[in-house]
């Protein structure tokens, strides 16, 4: 998710500035002077509690704010992010905003404060005020709404100023100069958010060594939990002794040894890029627990990815493999690649499915060699990294 407050005086440009960015990522546009101008116009009970306030100038009472908000994005749970346009506008609102993120499991990115000076505000304002139609635009309200703006407003800067979020954009350059200025920050916050990926295929389908080799050159914490597993073995924890146990009986490992080791990799996780995702999630119930975990650092599924191969490949793959050292012990029989083809098509593809409804499945052609797969999934990696680079 990129979350962005959009900030300056009545105006400075911000209803301009979002049309860019909201386009750019994809992000949900909050402006909650027009959510208000559509409850009037709508003649809500909401609109007519806030009519006379908005026309004097004034600023409505938060507890209007917050009801518009709520639903506004309760309309939208699937947001690839906000972008706030004239919230928040007082220092309470700010904290309302916390606590609408945190809802969300996730929290405001930046405040991009766009510098106008007052003479500048006024000019602009009075200049819209001869095709905007709107009641709020003429010369004895707009120095109210300026005066609001100092008084109560301007506070607010300083509530993200020590939380380390507030950029400054001058804002009296030109429409152009002050989009590039905040196209860099964007860009800036883009970059910094935990991309993860998961990456699904059949046993056989080349994931893991395209997982692998993506997690490097993407700078992306590999998490390959049969490997992790593996690990666990070779170290002789308690873990990894239960865990030779229940391999010697032919028995599962449960969820509840998978997650701690994965919760752990992700709190350990540093100077990564993000997460790639092997041989997890492999059940609907895994499925929702990533979301979960992801969710607690932030991020959801960037990307998805299923590498497709026909089943007759498939099968001669694994039946090639099983005949050399790469051998697993999982592989080396053909009723043994059966039923894990199988427990693949029963548990697995119905969470590609649930993934293909919520967000999309990118489809990659998994035939060819493995340098002619690795180059169509990483096209697709590349498009996650740049995004906010479009023009
Ligand atoms: P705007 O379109 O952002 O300039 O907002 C127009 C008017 O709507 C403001 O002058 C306020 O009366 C009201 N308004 C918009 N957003 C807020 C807010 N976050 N808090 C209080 N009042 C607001």
């Amino acid at each position: 998710m990129l979350n962005i407050a959009l900030f300056g005086p009545p105006g400075a440009g911000k209803g301009t500035q979002s049309e860019f960015l909201v386009d750019q990522y994809n992000l949900c546009y909050i402006s909650t002077g027009d959510l208000l101008r559509k409850e009037l116009k709508a003649e809500s009970k909401l609109g007519k509690e806030a009519r006379d306030i908005i026309a004097s100038g004034g600023l409505v009472s938060d507890e209007i704010i917050v009801q518009i908000l709520e639903k506004t994005i309760a309309e939208h749970p699937h947001a690839n992010g906000f972008l706030f346009d004239g919230f928040p506008r007082t220092r309470i609102q700010a904290y309302i905003l916390e606590g609408l993120m945190t809802k969300l499991n996730t929290s405001l990115d930046c405040l991009v404060n766009l510098e106008v000076p007052e003479a500048e505000s006024v000019r602009r304002l009075l200049e819209r005020a001869k095709t905007s139609g709107r009641s709020d635009d003429n010369e004895s309200v707009i120095r109210n709404r300026l005066k609001e703006y100092d008084e109560k407003t301007l506070p607010v800067l300083d509530f993200y100023q020590k939380k380390g979020l507030r950029m400054d954009v001058d804002g009296t350059q030109t429409v152009e100069e002050v989009r590039e200025d905040v196209s860099r920050i964007a860009r800036e916050q883009y970059n910094k958010r935990p991309v993860s990926l998961v990456v699904f295929g059949y046993p056989g389908s080349g994931r893991g060594s395209q997982a692998k080799a993506l997690a490097e050159e993407f700078g992306l914490e590999f998490m390959a939990t049969g490997r992790m597993l593996d690990e666990e073995i070779a170290a002789g924890t308690p873990v990894g002794k239960q865990v030779q146990s229940l391999y010697e009986n032919g028995q599962l490992v449960p969820d509840e040894i998978v997650i701690p080791l994965i919760e752990r990799r992700l709190e350990n996780a540093k100077n990564v890029r993000g997460f790639i995702f092997k041989g997890f999630p492999r059940t609907l119930v895994q499925s929702y627990i990533l979301d979960g975990l992801l969710k607690k650092y932030g991020c959801s599924a960037s990307m998805v990815i299923e590498i497709e191969v026909p089943v007759l490949e498939l099968m001669e793959r694994l039946d090639r493999r099983s005949r050399t050292d790469a051998c697993m012990p999982y592989d080396n029989g053909t009723e043994k690649i059966v039923r894990r083809l199988r427990e693949h098509e029963i548990k697995t593809v119905p969470v590609i499915q649930k993934y293909g409804e919520l967000h999309g499945v990118t489809k990659i052609d998994g035939t060819g060699s493995f340098e002619e797969v690795y180059v169509r999934c990483a096209a697709e990696v590349r498009t996650l990294f740049q995004v906010g680079e479009r023009s």
